[in-house]
């Protein structure tokens, strides 16, 4: 059997991709969970940017639970928080099951799509030649022209073709969604939260956001640690869960042991993968690092990856045989997409470099006296790709940040 275009992954990367090629493709596409968004390992929030990269081919609206246009930042000792706002929504929590199903349902006829099914590698190093296997079925040879990894920031496309590279930096992220309500300030429903409690999670802090299950108010609240150091973000976000409690910010609805959805994943943290393409193959989305190392957002560089990589395969097949390298290139158009994920990894370099408390409530009480138009700052950083360096970056700082600077020296000596 031979396909025109394999695609290993049918999440944010895959299935954007999916929708793109052209219709006359033979379009495989395989993934090894049961059903097109039975679990979907995100939190699902969306800049407006990718809105709009969503409405192209899909009915967005229809899966956005509540949009948001203010961020709450609560300080590492939860005794203070400041809210920023912006007029317009600067991102969206989205139903990241429906949403992911519906991509899926919407697929053109072209592309066969067949869960429950494993990519395993490829027959004696041959890039045309791959091996897949479906739930309680033989192993099977398919045959394709190009094949794609999307599956993921640990992706078995990668690890089984040396010339391309691997992720090797990551962040675990746990999220747990409740029903019930979020208590702190006037609206919750268009805030998104973010707690700074550097001890308590080094590598990037809490989240809860506010959003709408089966037309019952419900949040999702979870932490990520540095990979290092996951085998204690189940139990930290439990903690964190009971300090919510205690404190009112949240109440929930049923017993806390049974969250209706716990999850864990990997994200990559290691910037843009140096080879993204070898031969017939390449790789988009988390497995290609199109994530930022600082925010954690993968959404927007899946979608767009999935979006430009369509038009490189075409010429591929058409016979332009470097079409598929020119995909940095091609993301950059999205307002410097590529410079917005470099960046990113410097941001990344000063928060590790922050290990106590005292460095976090340094910073934050500079953010704070900023908070008039931090969020403005910060979603220009997001879509516009602007620096967050001059949010904090000015003269009227220069003793908080001469404080900030000796407590991250004096960090350098703290073990984490
Ligand atoms: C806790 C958490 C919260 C996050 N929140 C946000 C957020 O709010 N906003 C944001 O922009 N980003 C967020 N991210 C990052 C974002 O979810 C990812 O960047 C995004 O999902 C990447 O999409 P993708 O399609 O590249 O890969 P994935 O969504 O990881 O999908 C990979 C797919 O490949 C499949 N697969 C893997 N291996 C195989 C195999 N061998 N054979 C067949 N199929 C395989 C998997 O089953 C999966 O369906 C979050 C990540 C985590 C972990």
């Amino acid at each position: 059997m031979t396909y025109d275009v394999v695609i290993v992954g049918a999440s944010f990367a895959g299935l954007t991709l999916a929708h793109h090629l052209p219709k006359d493709l033979r379009v495989l596409l395989v993934d090894i969970k049961p059903e097109p968004g039975s679990t979907v390992e995100s939190t699902g929030l969306i800049t407006t940017k990718t809105y709009l990269e969503f409405k192209s081919f899909l009915d967005i609206d229809h899966y956005i639970t509540n949009p948001i246009s203010a961020i709450c930042v609560v300080a590492p000792s939860f005794d203070d928080y400041f809210v920023s706002s912006v007029a317009e929504p600067w991102i969206y929590q989205t139903d990241t099951k429906a949403l992911v199903k519906a991509m899926a349902e919407t697929v053109p006829a072209n592309v066969e799509i067949r869960m429950k099914t494993a990519f395993l590698g490829l027959v004696e190093g041959d890039t045309t030649k791959i091996r897949i296997r479906s739930n309680s079925s033989a192993e099977e040879v398919i045959e394709t022209k190009v094949l794609i990894g999307a599956d993921g920031s640990h992706s078995k496309v990668a690890a089984e073709i040396p010339e391309l590279s691997q992720n090797d930096r990551f962040l675990f992220g746990y999220e747990q969604v409740f029903f019930g309500s979020v208590n702190l300030d006037e609206r919750p429903a268009e805030t998104i939260y973010h707690f700074w409690f550097g001890e308590f999670s080094l590598g990037y802090g809490g989240w809860l956001s506010p959003t709408i299950i089966d037309g019952r108010p419900a949040f999702r609240v979870g932490l990520a640690k540095l990979e290092k150091d996951r085998a204690q973000a189940k139990e930290l976000t439990q903690e964190f869960v009971e300090l919510l409690l205690n404190k009112k910010i949240i109440s929930i609805e049923g017993a806390v042991e049974k969250p209706g959805y716990i999850f864990g994943s990997l994200i990559p943290i290691n910037g843009v993968r140096k080879h993204l393409t070898y031969k017939n193959t390449l790789l988009i989305g988390d497995a290609a690092g199109f994530c930022g190392a600082f925010a954690a957002d993968g959404i927007k560089g899946a979608v767009v990856s999935g979006k430009e990589s369509a038009k490189l395969v075409e010429q591929f097949l058409a016979g332009d045989r470097q079409a598929l390298s020119l995909l940095p290139q091609a993301m950059n158009q999205h307002g410097g997409l590529i410079k917005y994920y470099a960046k990113q990894m410097k941001y990344r370099w000063i928060w590790d470099r922050m290990k106590s408390n005292r460095t976090f409530t340094a910073m934050y009480s500079i953010i704070k006296a900023e908070r008039a138009t931090f969020l403005n700052q910060f979603c220009d950083s997001k879509d516009k790709h602007q620096s967050l360096a001059w949010t904090v970056l000015k003269f009227k700082y220069l003793p908080k940040l001469i404080k900030y600077s000796c407590f991250i020296m004096l960090d350098f000596f703290k073990r984490s």
